[in-house]
């Protein structure tokens, strides 16, 4: 399977239990896929840093998943590799009193990179639709009965479609990931939590609760996909159970993202480039010298 498998851009329909949540068939091929993983960060990196330079479009990576899904390592692990001054991660928690006196995309706007940067969303815009919904959270919003209405969350998945197509036409591409565990895979996890001092920072008693709503989170992780896939924004339901198998199948992701994105070095201002000549003459260059990067050129060009 390629990482076009795992994606949703409205084509199909999702049915969340038909997807796979291991390796499968890539199981017999981990070292080369760990390999190719490597090699797909280089080249992101690569990528990013013509983003960068370009300074013409952002990207966001938005991360959904349940809890021991692995969010946080597979942040550390994917993203370390990103140059840190044109990477952005922000994570989502449970929203503060200003946060829910104002509109919901509010925090999520002001936490938005600029165009020539990544960013990692650990949680997003997506919690709204997901354990608001599931706890029925917005039932003690303080909000205007008009606002309160039956199709409150098929109102907000329109919300969050128009939203992420606005920002596509202005720059900004939105890319979601659902990180999909096993709910056994969860359990063993949640246990190695308890076995190990070092993860016990991680235990929550919530972990519970949010496990025995496991079937109405399938529900809402599908309703709000399938209403929220585009191609400007698709989703990628991404296997969770090996974290080899994530990292590598989210680093594909992110290579092709990029390479579709393109980004191109800027070219030089035509009155920057009149001024080369004097440039090299206040650097006192001459013609039959040769510079360090001609030097390294050469050297490059005789290992190849
Ligand atoms: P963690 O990511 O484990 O630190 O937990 C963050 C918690 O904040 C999770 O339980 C989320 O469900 C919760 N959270 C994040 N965003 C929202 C939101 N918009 N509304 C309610 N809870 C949220
Ligand atoms: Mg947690």
């Amino acid at each position: 399977m390629t990482i076009k498998d795992f994606r949703f851009d409205g084509s199909k329909k999702l049915k969340v239990k038909d997807m796979p949540t291991d390796a499968g068939d890539s199981k017999g091929k981990k070292s080369e896929l760990v390999k190719q993983t490597q090699a797909n960060l280089l080249r992101a990196s690569e990528l990013q840093e013509r983003l960068y330079a370009a300074g013409r479009e952002g990207l966001v990576i938005a991360i959904q998943a349940r809890d021991a899904a692995g969010k946080d390592s597979l942040i550390k692990k994917v993203f370390s590799g990103l140059n840190p001054a044109a990477l952005e991660v922000h994570s989502f928690k449970s929203p503060s009193s200003t946060e829910l006196s104002h509109d919901y995309l509010w925090r999520i706007n002001a936490a938005l990179p600029p165009r020539g940067k990544i960013g990692v969303f650990n949680r997003s815009q997506y919690e709204d639709v997901l354990v608001v919904r599931v706890h029925h959270m917005e039932r003690g919003y303080k909000l205007a009965p008009r606002c309160l209405v039956d199709d409150f969350f098929p109102r907000r998945y329109a919300q969050l479609r128009s939203w992420e197509d606005y920002l596509y036409e202005n720059g900004i591409r939105m890319v979601k990931i659902f990180l999909n565990v096993s709910k056994d895979e969860q359990r063993k996890r949640f246990l190695e939590r308890i076995e190990r001092d070092e993860k016990h920072y991680k235990l929550s008693t919530n972990d519970m609760v949010e496990r025995a709503a496991w079937d109405a989170y399938d529900e809402a992780f599908e309703d709000a996909i399938n209403a929220t896939a585009t191609p400007r924004s698709p989703w990628y339901v991404i296997p969770a159970d090996s974290k080899w198998y994530t990292r590598y199948l989210v680093s594909q992701l992110l290579v092709d993202t990029l390479e579709e994105m393109d980004p191109q070095f800027p070219t030089i201002d035509p009155a920057e480039a009149a001024r080369i000549p004097q440039m090299l003459e206040e650097l006192g260059y001459h013609e039959d010298m040769q510079t360090k990067a001609a030097e390294e050129k050469t050297a490059d060009a005789q290992e190849t």
